[in-house]
């Protein structure tokens, strides 16, 4: 997919005219500051957000403290207890409810791409915030190539890439492919699930000792990210966080 935050080299009389379109941006942003991506009314204070839609998002506060599983008070959940997942930690500052619900369908399923923003934002803000340490790596939620095609964008992959950007860590997705489709854990009995993503993912090379975070907009049932992680540290990573938007209730 071609990177459309690339920047390409140009002629220096083409970056000429580049800052002079910049200075007219900015200046243009001062008499008429851009608007909330949300409400189109209120002036942007946060991440494309106006104060007002900012103050509404649902804050994932408190959570369990290895899946961020939104609960009452922070402790682990029962599923955490009895069946440790293989990834290390999540971050992920939101609840899947509204209005980041229609926020990433619209960025997932309607290519509005200026909701990545929005979201990355969101995910850099908490790990900066986060005494964790950084990964040597992002990697998006792989795809299937055909449902790529389909959709026409990875809206995991998109997401990894304006993380790096903003916390200078580089994103590789490519390391890791996705091979078939799978179905939605969800949907599954508890046989079913375990062969659902057996062989679904690869691995190219070797993650010796690496720090990889795996960055996507939701996590539901943890499953994918729980195979994902697998895979990853089979490959020798010696950690693996998820990196989302938003967690859902269950
Ligand atoms: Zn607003
Ligand atoms: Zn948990």
């Amino acid at each position: 997919m071609p990177d459309p935050c690339a920047t390409p080299n140009r002629p220096a009389w083409l970056i000429g005219i580049k800052s002079v379109r910049a200075t007219a941006l900015s200046l243009l942003e001062w008499v008429a500051p851009p608007c909330c991506l949300l409400c189109r009314l209120g002036v942007e204070y946060r991440h494309g957000l106006c104060q007002d839609c900012w103050a509404k998002l649902p804050v994932n506060q408190t959570y369990c403290e290895r899946c961020a599983l939104p609960m009452s008070h922070k402790s682990l959940c029962g599923h955490c207890q009895r069946c440790p997942p293989v990834f290390d930690s999540v971050i992920a500052p939101l609840r899947y409810q509204d209005p980041i619900d229609q926020m990433l369908c619209a960025l997932k399923y309607h290519q509005q791409l200026s909701f990545a923003r929005t979201a990355a934002g969101l995910i850099a803000d908490m790990v900066s915030e986060s005494d964790r340490p950084k990964p040597d790596l992002l990697v998006g939620v792989p795809m299937t190539q055909r449902a790529v095609r389909k959709r026409g964008l990875n809206q995991a992959v998109f997401l990894a890439r304006l993380i790096g950007r903003q916390l200078d860590i580089p994103a590789k997705s490519s390391l890791i492919k996705k091979l078939r489709e799978t179905d939605r854990q969800s949907t599954l009995n508890a046989s079913q699930r375990q062969h659902n993503l057996k062989d679904a993912f690869h691995c190219k090379g070797s993650l010796e000792g690496k720090h990889i975070a795996l960055v996507d907009d939701i996590l539901t049932t943890g499953a994918t990210a729980n195979g994902i992680s697998r895979v990853l540290k089979a490959a020798g990573a010696n950690r693996v966080d998820i990196w989302v938007c938003a967690r859902t209730p269950e």
